[in-house]
């Protein structure tokens, strides 16, 4: 088995974050995504990577998203020094978000250094994972291979590599990787993240050719997502009620991708004018707001509904972007018509909840969640019934009306993976990657039936020879 390739799951096995898959030919290592683990997974990115980072000859980043990039910064302090391969605009927003995880690493360490030193143990406190000085350093110093879709690749001297469009953020990317053993021609597919051919605003994923091997993101693998369109018309009815009733609208978010899927159905509401001329929609998300301007940038990648749009799609008359602390401020003065969109998307920090503080006590008002909420946020407590709730140490009565609109996702649901995967010509063995362990299993399962395979689910550090 020496010369054998294999790969090696460092992350993303039986859970969804922490991205790190390796590639080793023999003659050369190669990681596709190196992702921080979020949540209950969080200490692992303290944890040694289980390979020599001075060993990997390129990294391949699918997506810009914290749990494919995350631990970007930490393969950089171990000593890599290869090139990296991503399309353009997953290089601007995994800056964007790595900048984020650097600014939140300082902050956490100072709240904790602080905290710490009042019982004189601040030698304890872990230095954060990288800072955002660090990160610009790593930025500067990058070996930068900007990909093209569909465009086959040189990435080191025995493996090429396409990227091909998976709809799933801007700029993401499945992979397909080749290879000799043996003299023997080997494709293995990464899906990297999949989309949801119904977001609205990117194009459904690419479609792919062959594998022997194809590794799987599961995310969605055993179930399907609600109708997009039952979904929207739901979003738009919640808007005009609302604001035709006096009220304002909040719209806790997520900066890449729903914040834009949400700023294009505003849009919409805008030209065919049932969006009230008066209202006022403020994005008041620093992050979003940058993260626009990517998706502005690289508009020829968007999807054909959006660039039919005589103005750009995420612009409209009664849209406003909120860049410093003091507009934001100015928002709490508005009686009546106002649409906030603001981060984070779970509630568990940033602009929206001081937004909930001056809002969520009125009767008028609606929160409306267009997005996950995981157990033990401020979001999940709100949806789960929670009567009164604790912004900055102040305890606030729940009296505005809760919407859930569970349609939207950025990941393609069980059935569109299983019709990604009938578009395969060829297709040998099915390995499981990123996703959580009891839908994995479903999933095998579902591939069972369908294709009549066994899909293998991926277990942290397993050798698979391929
Ligand atoms: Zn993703």
């Amino acid at each position: 088995m020496e010369n054998q390739t294999y790969e090696q799951s460092f992350g993303a096995a039986k859970v969804v974050t922490g991205s790190a898959h390796l590639l080793d030919t023999g003659k050369s290592k190669i990681l596709i995504d190196c992702g921080m683990f979020q949540g209950l997974e969080e200490h692992k990115n303290y944890e040694p990577f289980g390979f020599d980072p001075k060993e990997i000859d390129a990294l391949i980043i699918t997506h810009g998203h914290l749990d494919h990039v995350g631990r970007i910064p930490l393969l950089y302090k171990g000593g890599f020094k290869g090139k990296v391969f991503a399309h353009p605009a997953t290089f601007d927003i995994a800056k964007i978000v790595l900048m984020d995880a650097g600014k939140l690493q300082e902050e956490e360490y100072k709240t904790k250094y602080k905290k710490a030193q009042r019982r004189g143990k601040e030698k304890d406190v872990r230095k954060p994972l990288f800072t955002q000085d660090e990160v610009k350093e790593i930025f500067k110093k990058m070996n930068r291979q900007k990909i093209e879709y569909d465009k086959k690749i040189k990435i080191t001297k025995d493996i090429k590599a396409t990227f091909k469009d998976a709809g799933h953020i801007l700029g993401s990317s499945f992979v397909e990787i080749d290879f000799k053993e043996f003299d023997i021609k080997k494709r293995i597919v990464f899906s990297g993240d999949l989309g949801n051919k119904n977001n609205g605003i990117l194009p459904k994923p690419h479609t792919p050719t062959y594998a022997d091997a194809l590794f799987i993101e599961s995310t969605y693998g055993d179930r399907n997502h609600k109708n997009i369109d039952d979904s929207i018309r739901e979003f738009k009815s919640v808007i005009i009620n609302t604001l035709l009733n006096g009220g304002n609208v909040l719209i806790p978010t997520f900066a890449i991708e729903r914040a834009q899927q949400i700023l294009c159905i505003l849009k919409e509401m805008s030209e065919e004018k049932s969006l009230p001329k008066n209202a006022k929609v403020f994005l008041d998300s620093p992050m979003a707001t940058k993260v626009t301007t990517v998706y502005k940038k690289w508009d020829q990648l968007l999807s054909k509904k959006c660039q039919k749009y005589k103005k750009h799609p995420f612009e409209f008359d009664q849209l406003r972007l909120v860049r410093d602390v003091e507009e934001s401020k100015a928002i709490n003065k508005i009686e009546r018509g106002a649409v906030i969109i603001a981060g984070s998307g779970m509630c568990n920090g940033g602009r929206i909840l001081h937004h909930m503080k001056h809002r969520i006590w009125n009767p008028r008002n609606a929160l409306l969640f267009v997005g996950y909420q995981a157990k033990g946020t401020l979001g999940r407590d709100i949806i789960d019934g929670a009567k009164f709730i604790r912004i900055y140490h102040e305890e606030i009565i729940v009296k505005s009306k809760i919407y859930t609109i569970n349609g939207f996702s950025a990941h393609a649901d069980q059935k569109e993976l299983l019709e990604w995967m009938n578009e395969f010509e060829k297709l040998d063995r099915i390995f499981l990657i990123h996703g959580e362990y009891d839908k994995q299993v479903i999933f095998k399962s579902v591939i069972h039936s369908y294709f009549d395979k066994k899909a293998h689910i991926v277990e942290q550090g397993e050798k698979i020879y391929l």
